[in-house]
């Protein structure tokens, strides 16, 4: 179990939220495994987290929670994932030993040679009087060869280790990855967002640079859902996401944000450039009528509201999400399927 959840399991509101949890579980038919009750005390425990919001939205669509799912959701949300950093920086200590390691064993059989050689020359030159002096040359020539050959061996099984290491390290890669991955979109998931947001914040202040935030969110996704069911919501999900990837690859990063909401990040871009993206990303996702891939039946267009804010100096992440998603709503007030700057700090904190 993770130490967050440790903390609120010895914190104040432990037993409320145990119990809770159980209600919510036994509510929606969720066995109480160890892991179903770590899940769903994150979930009651906190409303607003990735992990509720999604929750929220499978339940709002009628899905029902399987065990299948209830994993799927703790491999992506539940804290424990942070493990994944520690094993890798595990494997790539272990890969740097191991390095020093082979050039210590390289080293030693350089040596080795080296010396064998000499002791074969000292033997060459030793006149027929040094029968004796000879006999320990050749004993000590062949100690050296076996030294030589368990070096070689060692060698070779260093190699082999290595590879197996290599192998370790793109299995942990790959964990990492999906670590960081939103599972329906192939889009970096919340938590990532949230991570590469404040780094990006603060290399920008650091570096006197700009960086645009973007939210976009899908128009009556709702009904969507409630018309066409949810697995036609996830292809929506997907195509929506697809257009935004597209657009928004490196050094920009597309998120999932939360149900239908993503995020683009534009590090070193200004808001001009940034709504220039938008505006494409909008056409692009309305231009194309959906099809009922089983039956042909013609789903319609998806459109999307937009808001994007560009980072003023000193300002916070959280900061920057809020006026950006302010800047969103704003579009949705506004009759949706459009793009909205947001407002500079002051209006935001006057109004
Ligand atoms: P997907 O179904 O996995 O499709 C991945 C990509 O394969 C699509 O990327 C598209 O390039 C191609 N593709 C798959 N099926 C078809 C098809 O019937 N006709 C054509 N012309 N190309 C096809 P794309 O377009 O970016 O879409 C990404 C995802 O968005 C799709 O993943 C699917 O989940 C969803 N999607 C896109 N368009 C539709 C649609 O008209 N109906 C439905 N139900 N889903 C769609």
């Amino acid at each position: 179990m993770s130490a967050e959840f440790q903390a609120l399991l010895r914190g104040p509101r432990a037993y409320d939220l145990a119990r809770k949890a159980l209600e919510v579980m036994e509510g929606h038919h969720v066995w109480p495994t160890v892991r179903n009750f770590e899940l769903w005390v994150c979930y009651v425990s906190e409303s607003t987290s990735p992990l509720a919001l999604e929750i929220d939205r499978l339940l709002a669509a009628g899905e029902p929670i399987t065990e299948t799912l209830g994993e799927a959701l703790a491999a992506q949300f539940m804290p424990d994932a942070r493990i994944n950093g520690g094993i890798l920086e595990a494997g790539d200590a272990l890969s740097k030993e191991l390095h020093t390691v082979t050039r210590a064993i390289e080293s030693a059989q350089k040596s080795s040679e080296t010396y064998g050689q000499e002791l074969a020359t000292a033997s060459e030159r030793l006149s027929g009087d040094d029968a004796q002096l000879k006999a320990v040359v050749a004993d000590l020539t062949t100690a050296t060869q076996k030294v030589q050959a368990d070096n070689r061996l060692l060698e070779t099984q260093l190699a082999d280790t290595r590879g197996e290491l290599g192998r370790l390290r793109e299995s942990l890669d790959q964990v990492r990855r999906d670590a960081m991955t939103d599972g329906l979109t192939n889009l970096t998931n919340r938590k990532a967002f949230d991570e590469s947001l404040a780094a990006m914040c603060e290399d920008a202040e650091a570096a006197g640079e700009t960086v645009t935030l973007a939210m976009l969110d899908i128009d009556h996704f709702k009904g969507f859902n409630d018309t066409w069911g949810h697995q036609i919501g996830d292809q929506v999900l997907r195509y929506v996401a697809s257009v935004i990837g597209r657009l928004g690859v490196t050094p920009r990063l597309a998120a999932r944000y939360g149900g239908e909401e993503f995020a683009v990040i534009f590090p070193s871009e200004s808001g001009r450039i940034a709504l220039g993206v938008l505006e494409e990303i909008r056409i692009e996702i309305s231009s194309r009528s959906l099809k009922r891939r089983s039956t042909n039946e013609d789903l319609g267009a998806v459109t999307v509201s937009a808001g994007y804010a560009e980072r003023l100096s000193g300002e916070s992440a959280s900061s920057l999400v809020e006026r950006a998603d302010a800047a969103l709503y704003a579009s949705k007030h506004a009759g949706r399927n459009r793009t909205t700057a947001a407002q500079p700090l002051a209006v935001v904190a006057a109004a």
